[in-house]
């Protein structure tokens, strides 16, 4: 039973788990959102918005405000990241929290009452050469747009266990700050030696009670400001030259099987006992399909012009966690996508007087 915060078993869910009783009301992909692609061979529109998490439905809200008619496609995931997680507690004006479902699911709603075209749809493919630029949908549908919006997001990167799946919503995370609160005096570990794994098991330590350090190399890659900060902080203890095997546990993670030392004569196994399981070892933005043309940096993260949400290419506008390695925060994402529709309101503005 649920009685106070610290007895809270953790609930994050999965987007396979999108379909359990708890999101039966919650639909992302329903009702208004035509699966048929009415797309016809060149179709024309003044704002093509590429994804649907709270950068996407934000810039669709904004541009739809504008009377740009925005489109939107919503992609592989409708409603982004958060509606791989339950409770969302850091998103200003939801002073009881609220389910990332429900938070999308508000949000498209916002965005279709001002008229944004929201459909089902993945783009694969584009042409961002000309002064209209160029979008396939689903590999064979062509959309011709004068501003694009990328709000594509950025993917959680897994080290590919199946125990990563099994206990997705009950004991894994890849994002201490959506789900660290959960974990209040409880032992945890996260994986990774980046600035991420860094940053979020100095997060993670002021909530639980311990958190271990899972590091395959016998260094962190995380810059030495980081590494600093890790090493003073007591209840982080680094497992170095450690690499998870797999997850155990009754219906919940209590505990990882580690493979110290893997392919050397020392080499062994260790268990630890711990409540929860975060990743952090990286982000892919999901930019693959631009990558011809705009420009990224090496991790794959578009590059905008500072202060706006401009890339190399003109009409051409990215927001979210597709351009954001650093804070990728929905109210972040949300932020951006505002200031993306705007520089395509404006962008159309001096183009046609
Ligand atoms: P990084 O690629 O920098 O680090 C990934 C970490 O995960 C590395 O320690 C890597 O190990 C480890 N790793 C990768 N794959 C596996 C695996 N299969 N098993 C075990 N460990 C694995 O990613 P980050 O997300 O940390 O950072 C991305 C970028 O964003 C960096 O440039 C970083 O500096 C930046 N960043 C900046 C922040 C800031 O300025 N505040 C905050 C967060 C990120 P190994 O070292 O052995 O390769």
């Amino acid at each position: 039973m649920i009685s106070k915060d610290e007895d809270r078993v953790p609930v994050f869910t999965t987007f396979e788990q999108k379909n359990s009783d708890m999101f039966k009301s919650i639909n992302l992909s329903d009702n208004s959102v035509d699966k048929t692609n009415p797309v016809t061979d060149s179709e024309k529109v003044k704002c093509l918005i590429i994804g649907s998490g709270p950068a996407g439905y934000t810039a669709a809200i904004y541009a739809a405000r504008a009377n740009l008619n925005p489109v939107m496609y919503e992609g592989l995931q409708p409603g982004g990241q958060l509606t791989t997680t339950t409770e969302v507690e850091n998103f200003p004006g939801y002073p009881k929290g609220i389910t990332g479902p429900e938070l999308m699911e508000d949000l498209k709603s916002q965005a279709s009452r001002f008229g944004t075209d929201i459909r089902w749809g993945l783009a694969t493919k584009v042409d961002f050469s000309g002064t209209v630029h160029k979008v396939w949908i689903d590999e064979n549908k062509l959309v011709e747009a004068e501003t694009v919006i990328i709000a594509t997001g950025a993917t959680a990167q897994y080290l590919g266990l199946d125990d990563e799946k099994k206990y997705a919503g009950s004991g894994v995370s890849a994002c201490a700050t959506c789900d660290g609160f959960f974990y209040r005096g409880k032992d945890i570990a996260v994986v990774g030696g980046g600035d991420t794994a860094a940053e979020e098991a100095i997060y993670l330590a002021g909530l639980a009670s311990k958190v271990y350090m899972i590091v395959r190399r016998n260094e962190l890659r995380a810059s030495k400001v980081m590494q600093e900060r890790v090493f003073k902080t007591k209840n982080i203890e680094i497992l170095w030259e450690h690499q998870t095997k797999s997850l155990f546990g009754d219906g919940v993670v209590e505990g990882a099987t580690l493979v110290k030392k893997k392919g050397t004569s020392e080499e062994e196994e260790v268990n630890i006992k711990i409540d929860g399981f975060f990743l952090a070892i990286g982000h892919k933005p999901n930019s693959d399909f631009v990558k011809k043309y705009i420009n990224t940096d090496e991790v794959g993260y578009i590059k905008t012009i500072p202060g706006t949400s401009k890339t190399n290419v003109a009409g051409v506008f990215a927001c979210g966690d597709v351009q954001d390695p650093v804070y990728r925060q929905a109210v972040t994402a949300a932020g951006s996508g505002c200031m993306a529709a705007m520089d395509a309101e404006r962008y159309l503005s001096e183009k046609h007087g």
